[in-house]
């Protein structure tokens, strides 16, 4: 295990195995089983990590429910549970070189990128939550009935909440995740992804220190299909909050349906049109199709994976691309001049390598990248890649590949472009590119995505709504919505005549 001396999180990497927080103890796995986490650009081990089973969901949740129960956390003074969650943000803050060190070592991610976005974002996502401790007020009715009653609404928590995260944005997902649940005053039982689990960890030592009650936040790193599926069917779990593959979502929703039909919110897979018109500001629209596609290595739900060009400016905006492509700077995250790290895992490696070959022998003009790049044989490195010519029935233009390849198709004018652009089983965003603002608000209107970007890309703020239309989820996460996926309303009715 290689880890540099003077990176500020060789601390916390030297203290091994990492254990599962569970009723406010750092405990190992009932089956003292642990799994390797590996730095993608490398292939070595980073870590270990105590493997949480079906035994460590079931503690888990038993010290949620008993933190829930005994309202130690949600009877808290509003103000007092704020604080807690402001300082947590303060905290991240603080340690944001820890913590970016650590995301890039886990996942791959360029450095620049985990300190100057996943970092603040997630202490600020904290913070924005903080401050809705104090504001989750009801409402009053007025009612028409013959009589005099007093109808009124609460907001209370749904009691013990389950989440499940990718391992795309360890940090950022679980911040999105655990800071609107614990400020609605649940419980939690947080199962990050088995391929990123350090960064949860760091963050459950972050609220240790901040003085959360034991119990109400419990970290439990383990596989898919025995963690979190357990988590999933767990009879004692009132909500399942997952991220993830529709797939998966799928199973989730199933689990629920088989088990006590807790509430669920999924925020699942995209295939995102990115679309520029021939008046677009094309030198913009370009860049921004780049990083809408290969930030983060196309490991993003939210990818623009399929460009839509106007064919007036199709070869001049795919020559565009290219040359931009050409100069990209592929290495490990660790380095601040990388622009493209690793994919997360060799598995994820060859599942885009694997897309690649489909795209070609389905026809698609291959016009950059496409292989793994010379000299960074030893991590899991895939090109940025570029498909011209790509028909909307191929499997590139259908399927997420979550990985850096973008399938561009050309379209005629407004009409040809809407049908070609919804046209997927997925509507989590869309990218417009355009200088008429009546196109861009027409367009944005008949796109089927639950957020449309104009002239801009990838912007997320702890305030913006974030979650899909059709198959790329249920629910909205982030802003004021997020508190509607973790409390219950109830409403009182008082005869006072
Ligand atoms: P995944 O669905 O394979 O895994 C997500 C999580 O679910 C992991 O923690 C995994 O351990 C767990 N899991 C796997 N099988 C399970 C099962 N049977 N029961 C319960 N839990 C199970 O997804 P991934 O490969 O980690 O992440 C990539 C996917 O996540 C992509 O599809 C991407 O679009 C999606 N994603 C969506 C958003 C969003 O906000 N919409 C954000 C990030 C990622």
């Amino acid at each position: 295990m290689a880890i540099a001396e003077d990176l500020e999180i060789a601390a916390f990497l030297k203290g091994q195995p990492k254990k599962l927080f569970i009723g406010g103890r750092w405990v190992e796995a009932a089956s003292g089983k642990t799994f390797e986490t590996l730095n993608p650009a490398t292939g070595e081990v980073l870590a270990k990590v105590a493997e949480g089973g079906a035994d460590d969901i079931d503690r888990a949740v038993a010290a949620a429910r008993a933190s829930f129960d005994r309202g130690t956390w949600r009877d808290l003074p509003p103000s007092e549970r704020a604080k807690v969650l402001w300082q947590v943000g303060d905290m991240i803050e603080e340690r944001a070189t820890e913590f970016a060190q650590l995301e890039t070592l886990d996942n791959g991610m360029p450095i620049n990128d985990a300190l100057l976005f996943h970092a603040p974002l997630a202490a600020a996502t904290f913070r924005y939550y903080a401050g809705w401790v104090t504001k989750l007020d009801g409402a009053t009715q007025q009612i028409s009935l013959p009589g005099n009653y007093l109808s009124y609404t609460l907001r209370e928590p749904i009691g013990v909440v389950g989440q499940i995260i990718p391992w795309n944005f360890p940090l950022l997902m679980a911040a999105w995740k655990i800071a609107p649940a614990l400020a609605c005053g649940n419980s939690v039982v947080l199962k990050p992804s088995e391929e990123t689990p350090l960064s949860a960890l760091l963050l459950a030592e972050l609220l240790q220190e901040a003085e959360l009650p034991a119990g109400v936040l419990n970290v439990v790193p383990g596989r898919g299909e025995t963690a979190g599926a357990r988590l999933a069917a767990h009879p004692d779990v009132d909500k399942i909050a997952f991220t993830g593959s529709t797939e998966v979502g799928k199973l989730i929703a199933k689990a629920s349906a088989e088990s006590n039909l807790k509430r669920v919110s999924l925020e699942l897979g995209g295939k995102s049109p990115n679309i520029v018109f021939a008046d677009a500001d094309l030198t913009k629209a370009v860049s921004g199709v780049f990083f809408g596609i290969f930030f983060n290595q196309g490991q993003v739900c939210s990818a623009g994976s399929r460009l839509f060009v106007q064919e007036k400016v199709y070869d001049q905006a795919l020559d565009q691309l290219v040359q931009t492509v050409k100069e990209a700077r592929i290495g490990p995250g660790i380095d601040p001049v990388t622009q493209m790290g690793p994919l997360v895992s060799k598995t994820q490696m060859e599942r885009v390598l694997g897309y690649i070959r489909t795209g070609s022998q389905e026809g698609a003009r291959l016009l950059a990248g496409g292989h793994r790049p010379g000299g960074l044989d030893s991590g899991y490195f895939v090109e940025p890649t570029v498909f011209a010519d790509v028909d909307g029935k191929m499997r590139i233009a259908r399927e997420e590949i979550f990985g850096p390849v973008v399938a561009a198709i050309p379209f005629s004018d407004e009409d040809d472009l809407v049908a070609k652009a919804n046209s997927t089983i997925y509507g989590l965003v869309a990218g417009v590119w355009t200088e008429n603002v009546s196109r861009a608000h027409r367009v944005a209107h008949a796109l089927k995505a639950g957020t449309v970007y104009v002239n801009c890309y990838h912007i997320v703020d702890a305030v913006t709504p974030w979650g899909g239309y059709k198959q790329s989820g249920w629910g909205r996460e982030l802003g004021p919505y997020a508190l509607d996926l973790y409390t219950e309303l109830k409403n009182v009715i008082v005869d006072i005549s």
